[in-house]
Order: structure tokens, then C-alpha cells, then sequence
């Protein structure tokens, strides 16, 4: 079984689809090979916001920022092992692809909330309506088949081939009869196949430390086959060995707590022994050591009336917080001693916690652990306490690609007719990637890869 089209993209997640677009819209034939029955993959399940300086949603909340701001963050928040030509070009047209979500996919922001991720220093990510990726993908989706894009679903790509010049030209495929099929790709292939996250074996072959303790966020597509199939032809990589863990998952099956975002609004994270430990607007990676550095490697986030009312966490994911108290993840009550009770947390220790903390936010009197970001107090019932703990959620390293996302191969110079964007490439986020940070990234290199593999 073979066909032919002009561009061939790989992957149909938030990466695979602006490629795909953006390659349509170029005058390319595009098929996009999806080995899932639906698209969407990690940006379906995200919470649908992406960071961008200067966005009119700043202007009209008075946040002052600028790109290179956003660049500064960004650095810093990846230790500086950041690529920073690639930095830049994310930061630069950020702002750009908000208006094309708006103007030209239809994509809906819930209007002038604007929120700020750990590391960030101003209030700067837009947030798709819903507080769902699905606002994201349903549109992405919606034009890239009124544009005419071909889509083969549960179609996984399993081999890049280059003809003998070296010129990646065809893609191999199997759909879920196992038939081998064959794409020809007139001008190119993109790869957008998402990270590695959810393939053990590979990601202890790069770090031994995230072993099967760590359960994951992301879903079950996310098994690096992008990397594989790159590996074959001699690619190059960086960063392999930097994966992200998020410090406020469900215990029991790892996915991203949404209701446990309330963190951003001031909830604040307490162990068994009912203390504070760590700054709950820290890095990521430090606020997961630091939970998994505690008995039973876990916390629990606690909070109240004063701050459920800003973010309405558990209202705006109303399914979730009902499944989490279906599986006695969390409880809300008027009475502090009774929700301790519930997971044993110190009842003396915690009323002590809080009385401390209530204090520093009030009258401004010293704590031990530091805390930045949203200050309010926990005063007001009803209060609500909630188990999390952290599990790999992002993997930073991948596919080394340029300014115009082309593949480098392992001496730096640049494989004839292959793309890579999104989750699967390396080098943007560095050591670390900041929250809101995948999202631009994704959607600003997808549509330079589309754009690019249309021109060939
Ligand atoms: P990104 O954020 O970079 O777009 P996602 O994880 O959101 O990455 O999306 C990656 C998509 O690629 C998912 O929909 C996943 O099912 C798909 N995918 C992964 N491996 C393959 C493969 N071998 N063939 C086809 N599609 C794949």
C-alpha cells in the first residue's frame, strides 16, 4: 500500500496539527499520520494555556512585560542550558500565534484571565476557554480539514527513509490490520510525535533516576517513537537526560491534578506530620524532590474559602474534584481537625502551620519556609485538603533541530527533507521547562516546520 503527498507529518498532537496547517496553507498536500484513534495527544489533556509577552490580554490587565523578559525567565527557569536562538524565536512570535489562534483557528481564551506559572515574573499565559487543551485541538482540527488535509488515524509511522543522497523521502506505517504502508513525501517529512514520558525503558536508558516509581502524566502515545525512528537515521539529540516531573498528581493514576492548581491561587502544600517544606511557587522539579523527600513520598495541598473563590478549582473542574472524592483524594469540611483527621496529617502541627502562616500573610511576621507568588490566607471555611504527588510529565530533551526546525544529524548538519516540532524536539526548555512554555513552543515551531516543509 502506497501514496504519495507533498509533506507527510507524523504525529497529530498540538505540534503535528499547526504543521500540518501551516504546510496546507502553503500550497503542500499534506497527509498527518496519527497512531492513536483521536487526535489531540498531550495538548488535549493540558490545561490549554500558553505564555506570550505583550498580548493585548496584558495591555487590558495592566501587566508590564516584554520579550525579552520572557526570554530572561525562560533561561533561567532552564538553567541556562537552554538553546537561545530557539528561545528567542519562541518568545518573538508568541505573541503572534495568539492572534492567529484567534483571528484565523477561531480558538477561544477565557477572556482577561491571564495567570502566572511558577518562574514567570509577570502574569502572562492565556488560557484556552474551558481551561482545556480540547479548545485548542477541536479547532486546530476543524480548519486543518477545511483546508484539506488528508488524515489517516490509528496510523503509526514506524521508520524514516532516505533515498541515497540522503534525503529523508518516505515514511514507513502500519495501520491496526499491521499492513505495511508507504507515504512518499514529494517535498518533506515532520516529525511531531510528542515526548518520551511513558516509555520506561527509554527514559531510565536516559536518566536511571525516574524509574517505576514515578507513575506519569501524559498519555499513553507519549513512547518517544520520534526519537526511535531519528536514533535509526543518525540524528542528533540533546538534553536526553532532563525530564520533568509535576509535583501535584493524582496518587493513584498520576495524571495532573487541575482542582490542585488552586496552588497557583495560595494553596499551600503541608507533609504527614502536618508542616510546611517547601515553597509551593517553586520550580517544579524542586517542589517534586521535596515532596518525594517526605513520608510516604507525599503531601497534601491545603486551602480555603479565600482562595477557592479566585480560581473556583473545584467548580471549574467540577468531574474531577467528584472523582477525587469518589476515591477519598480529597475532602472539604468547615472543621480543620476533621479533614486531618481524614489522612492522619498532624491536627496539633497543621492548626500551628496555619496559625504561622495566616500571621505572615496578614501582619507580615517571619516564616521558615518561604512562599511567593499568590498570598491568602487559610481562615475561611470550607476548607479542602488533597494527596498528590509528583510523576513524570514532560521530557525536555529530544531531536536537535535550527532556527528553521530542521533536523540536525550528529555533525550538526542538517538532514536533507526532515522537520521536527513540538515535545519531541530538545534544546528550547532547557534543564527545565516553565509552565504555559509547551504550549507556545509547540504551536510557534509546528507552524515553522509546516511552513518550511512546504517550500522544499
Ligand atoms: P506535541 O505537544 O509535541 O504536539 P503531543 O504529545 O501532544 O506532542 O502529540 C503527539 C502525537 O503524536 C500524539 O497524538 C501521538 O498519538 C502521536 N504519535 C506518537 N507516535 C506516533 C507514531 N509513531 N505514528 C503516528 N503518530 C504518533
Amino acid at each position: 500500500l502506497e501514496e504519495t503527498y507533498d509533506v507527510v507529518v507524523i504525529g497529530g498532537g498540538g505540534a503535528g496539527l499547526s504543521a500540518a496547517i501551516e504546510a496546507q496553507e502553503n500550497g503542500a498536500q499534506v497527509v498527518l499520520l496519527e497512531k492513536m484513534h483521536a487526535l489531540g495527544g498531550n495538548t488535549l489533556v493540558s490545561g490549554g494555556g500558553l505564555n506570550a509577552p505583550n498580548t493585548e490580554q496584558q495591555e487590558r490587565n495592566d501587566v508590564e512585560d516584554s520579550v525579552d523578559q520572557f526570554i530572561e525567565d525562560t533561561l533561567e527557569g532552564g538553567d541556562h542550558q537552554n538553546d537561545e536562538a530557539l528561545v528567542s524565536i519562541m518568545a518573538e512570535e508568541a505573541e503572534g500565534v495568539t492572534q492567529w489562534l484567534q483571528e484565523e483557528i477561531g480558538v477561544n481564551f477565557i477572556s482577561d484571565r491571564l495567570q502566572q506559572f511558577g518562574g514567570h515574573s509577570v502574569p502572562r499565559a492565556l488560557i484556552a476557554d474551558g481551561n482545556k487543551g480540547v479548545e485548542l485541538i477541536e479547532k486546530l482540527e476543524e480548519k486543518a480539514r477545511d483546508l484539506g488535509v488528508t488524515f489517516k488515524m490509528a496510523t503509526e509511522a514506524t521508520e524514516l527513509i532516505m533515498d541515497d543522497q540522503g534525503r529523508v523521502t518516505e515514511v514507513k506505517a502500519k495501520n491496526e490490520a499491521e499492513q505495511e504502508l508507504t507515504f512518499h513525501a514529494n517535498r518533506s517529512v515532520v516529525v511531531a510525535t510528542g515526548g518520551f514520558g511513558d516509555n520506561l525503558e527509554m527514559r531510565q536508558s536516559f536518566n536511571e533516576e525516574y524509574d517505576d516509581r514515578y507513575m506519569t502524566t501524559v498519555v499513553p502515545a507519549t513512547t518517544g517513537d520520534g526519537i526511535s525512528m531519528a536514533e535509526e537515521i543518525e540524528a542528533n539529540f540533546v538534553d536526553m537526560e532532563e525530564i520533568q516531573t509535576y509535583p501535584t498528581c493524582n496518587p493513584q493514576t498520576g495524571v495532573i491534578s487541575y482542582v490542585a492548581n488552586s496552588r497557583f491561587d495560595g494553596a499551600i502544600l503541608v507533609n504527614q506530620e502536618g508542616e510546611r517544606f517547601i515553597n509551593e511557587m517553586g520550580r517544579r522539579d524542586t517542589i517534586s524532590q521535596g515532596i518525594l523527600d517526605q513520608t510516604d513520598q507525599q503531601a497534601y495541598l491545603i486551602w480555603g474559602q479565600e482562595i477557592e473563590e479566585v480560581g473556583n478549582m473545584t467548580s471549574l473542574h467540577e468531574k474531577e474534584f467528584q472523582n477525587l472524592k469518589d476515591n477519598d483524594l480529597i475532602y472539604q469540611s468547615d472543621d480543620l481537625g476533621d479533614l486531618a483527621a481524614k489522612f492522619d496529617v498532624e491536627e496539633e502541627a497543621l492548626l500551628e502551620t496555619l496559625e504561622e502562616y495566616n500571621a505572615f500573610i496578614q501582619e507580615g511576621e517571619a516564616i521558615d519556609i518561604e512562599k511567593t507568588g499568590s498570598q491568602r490566607t487559610v481562615e475561611e471555611g470550607p476548607f479542602y485538603i488533597q494527596k498528590v504527588v509528583p510523576a513524570v510529565h514532560h521530557t525536555m530533551g529530544g531531536i536537535k533541530i535550527n532556527e528553521n526546525a530542521q533536523v540536525l544529524d550528529v555533525n550538526d548538519e542538517r538532514i536533507e527533507g526532515l522537520y521536527a516540532a513540538g515535545e519531541v524536539t530538545g534544546g528550547i526548555h532547557g534543564a527545565n521547562r516553565l509552565g504555559g512554555n509547551a504550549i507556545t513552543d509547540i504551536l510557534v515551531f509546528g507552524r515553522i516546520a509546516g511552513e518550511n516543509a512546504a517550500k522544499e
